[in-house]
Order: structure tokens, then C-alpha cells, then sequence
């Protein structure tokens, strides 16, 4: 990556949209098809209009592409292509005789357009891959002594979850209804859920798709990740907790979970790279690795009740991850499970070591016996009614700062 760049472009200094980061989404302007653009500051450079005037010739490109619903045909064109349109794009709107700077309907107003979900999901996968995260969890529902099951540091657990109801941030959700059993009660209830809870992850989306029998090499996984979104898997605890045995997730997971509207490339990422926590049992050989495959991304959590002020309730990092992306997705396909271009592999929940890192409100209320205080003197063991949840991520270092904005939503009340 080249230092010290700048942009003609006008950027906010605590922007996540710098010239370093130039993430893909989909975007609408009233009632304009929808189209693929790159976040730049407070604008989003439209890559139709930009692609029309010309300026993508030499990598040829139609044009056509980048009037899309989705990101997965620009995706699918392949890294070798879509990296040189985003290093060509760079160089458009960072050089001081840029001829971009002379052409009109190239920049648009983030705030005068909508945002939509940015790929098509085709698969998607959670993964739990947080120590601290799977020890709480461990601790509260199962023995404080083994906190962790005997399968968790010898591969990162996983499940098969729902795409059709991934929604994009800003898009609010009601209350889940089901199927619990109250901890007072011999026989289940129906009802809407009293314990809905946000999980903070990162998710990746598959840049590659590999054939039936294909597996993934840790070495080779990011030819396969096209780029990075905020996540939030929201749980409803009461409905998961009763449900869960034998076969996991269902329920309590499946009524949404909300992605933030921006891709961030992994090139973006790669100055930001650290190292991830010793492993230790040695892990099997598939699962190795080398060199740095954790990424230094701050990420926080804020609740905002109606007509309040927002409480920022967990400051994480994506760097605590026990198992990496890398190992994710060998283990994924190590059996020879295909992917494919538009996949959503999420992290699981990101939870740090101290208590103000915890990324679930399970783990911050500790289960409900820890209520947590707001600014306006209300307490939340979990999400309440018409509070909204925001979730924020960012990377700095050396005057870089490469974000993705963010992703929100209010929960709204059950529908009876
Ligand atoms: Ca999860």
C-alpha cells in the first residue's frame, strides 16, 4: 500500500472511508436501479457513471456490470481485476491532475441516497471462534471448570445458519415470537422472546468459488475472501437456550441478523495485520498457519434507547480471535464442502478478556444478573423495545484509517 496519499476529494479526518479503504456497496438515489459504488468520505464514487465516461476501458469492463442489485457479478470477475480497479480508482481520486476531477455525476451524497444489502448471500456460515466469547458462555450454562467443550482449540466450531433473513443496517426488526421454557415452568410457553441480544461479529464474504471436493489451504484463503463486513447475529436467548439440543442454532438465531452496507476489501486490510493468541494445543497440521492472519480492527457497540442518548455498552477487537479466517475456511472445506462467490462466513461473537469487552449482552449483563446502567438511569439485562443497537468498526495505524461505518437497527415490538 502507498503512504501518505491524499484525495481531491474532500474527507472528514476520522473518516472510515479514506483513500486507503475504498469499500464496495449497492446504492440507490430516489428512485434510480440500483448501482455499485465506493465510499470516499461523505460520497460514494458511482463506478457506472465513472466506468461510462471511459476510465475502466483498459480492463474491460462492461460497464453493464455495475448496474447490479448485487455485488456478486462485479465479485466473481476475480481479484486480478477487481484490485485494479481499486488501485486504478485510487489513483483517480488521489492525483491533483486526476481528469476525474473534471467529470460531473461521478460523486454522490451519501446522505441523499439508500443503501442496500450488498451481496447476494448464497451460504452462510457462523463460526465461534472467540475464546473469551465460548468460556462465558461455557461458564454460565455449563461447568465453570471446563468452560470449553473437548472439540474447541482442535477446530473452530461451527453452524450452518439461514441467509434469506440477512437484512442491510438501517432496516429495524420486531421482537421474535417462540417457543421457551421458562426457568419457573414445567411445560413450554409461547411467547415473544424477553432475552433479545446482539452478537458482535465480522463476517467474510467468498471472493472464489471452489469445485465439489475442492479444500482450501490456510496459505491460499485469502485468493478466496473477497472482503469484510460488520455483523451483528441477533439472538434470542430464551427461544436459543431451549431449543438448542441436539442440533444447535435454529430459532433463536434465524428471524435476522443485520450486515453493515459497505464491503471492505481484505487488500484494505493487510496493513492492519497482527498476531492472533498462541494455540496451544498444537493444532492439526491442516490447521496451521503462518505468518500474521489476525487483523487489528477496533469495534464497539452502542445502545440507543428511544429518544436517547446512545451508551457505548462494549469496546472489542477483532484481534482477540482464537481461530483465524484462514483456518476457518480450511477447516470449512477441508472435508470438501464447495464455497461460493457471495458466501457470508461470520466470526461468532468477538468478546475481549476484560468485562467492557464483552460482545454479547449475556455475557455484559453476565445472563441477566448484572443489569447494566444506562446514561438515562434505565438498566438492560438484554434489548428492550425501540432501542436501537449500532455496531462500529475501524483500523488506524501510521495516519491510515481504513472503516466500515456501521450497522444498526431497532428492535421494534413482537407482532401478536
Ligand atoms: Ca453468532
Amino acid at each position: 500500500m502507498i503512504k501518505n496519499l491524499t484525495s481531491w476529494v474532500a474527507i472528514p479526518e476520522q473518516s472510515d472511508f479514506s483513500i486507503y479503504n475504498l469499500p464496495f456497496g449497492i446504492f440507490t438515489e430516489g428512485t434510480s436501479t440500483k448501482r455499485i459504488g465506493v465510499a470516499i468520505g461523505n460520497q460514494i464514487a458511482d463506478l457506472y457513471q465513472i466506468a461510462a465516461l471511459g476510465y475502466f476501458d483498459d480492463l474491460k469492463i462492461n460497464k453493464e456490470i455495475f448496474v447490479n442489485n448485487y455485488l456478486n457479478d462485479f465479485i466473481d470477475l476475480g481479484k486480478p481485476i477487481t484490485n485494479a480497479l481499486r488501485i486504478k480508482l485510487q489513483k483517480l481520486l488521489s492525483d491533483t491532475d486526476s481528469p476525474l476531477k473534471n467529470e460531473s455525476k461521478i460523486l454522490v451524497n451519501q446522505s441523499e441516497v439508500e443503501m442496500h444489502l450488498p451481496v447476494r448471500i448464497g451460504d452462510y456460515t457462523d463460526f465461534y471462534s472467540s475464546i473469551e466469547h465460548a468460556t462465558n458462555v461455557g461458564k454460565m450454562f455449563r461447568d465453570p471448570e471446563n468452560a470449553l467443550l473437548p472439540n474447541w482449540k482442535h477446530l473452530p466450531v461451527g453452524y450452518h445458519g439461514r441467509s434469506s433473513s440477512i437484512i442491510v443496517s438501517g432496516q429495524n426488526i420486531h421482537r421474535p415470537i417462540g417457543q421457551t421454557m421458562p426457568p419457573d415452568s414445567k411445560t413450554p410457553v409461547f411467547k415473544a422472546s424477553s432475552r433479545m441480544d446482539f452478537e458482535l461479529e465480522m463476517g467474510f464474504i467468498i471472493g472464489k468459488n471452489t469445485a465439489l471436493g475442492q479444500s482450501i489451504k490456510t496459505e491460499e484463503a485469502e485468493n478466496y475472501i473477497f472482503g469484510k463486513v460488520l455483523f451483528n447475529d441477533w439472538s434470542a436467548r430464551d427461544i436459543q437456550k431451549w431449543e438448542y439440543v441436539p442440533l444447535g442454532p435454529f430459532l433463536g438465531k434465524n428471524f435476522a441478523s443485520s450486515v453493515s452496507p459497505w464491503v471492505v476489501t481484505i487488500e484494505a486490510l493487510e496493513p492492519f495485520k497482527v498476531d492472533g493468541p498462541k494455540q496451544d494445543p498444537a493444532v492439526l497440521p491442516y490447521l496451521e498457519y503462518r505468518g500474521a492472519k489476525n487483523y487489528n480492527i477496533h469495534l464497539e457497540v452502542g445502545i440507543q434507547p428511544r429518544n436517547g442518548q446512545e451508551n457505548i455498552v462494549s469496546n472489542s477487537n477483532f484481534k482477540y480471535m482464537y481461530w483465524n479466517m484462514a483456518q476457518q475456511l480450511a477447516h470449512h472445506t477441508c472435508n470438501g464442502c464447495n464455497v461460493k462467490v457471495g458466501d457470508l462466513l461470520a466470526s461468532g461473537t468477538i468478546s475481549g478478556k476484560n468485562e467492557s469487552s464483552y460482545g454479547s449482552m449475556l455475557e455484559i449483563s453476565w445472563s441477566g444478573k448484572k443489569p447494566l446502567t444506562l446514561s438515562d438511569g434505565s438498566k438492560r439485562k438484554f434489548i428492550e423495545d425501540f432501542d436501537t443497537v449500532i455496531m462500529r468498526g475501524h483500523c488506524e495505524k501510521d495516519g491510515m484509517r481504513v472503516g466500515f461505518g456501521e450497522v444498526k437497527a431497532q428492535i421494534l415490538p413482537a407482532i401478536n
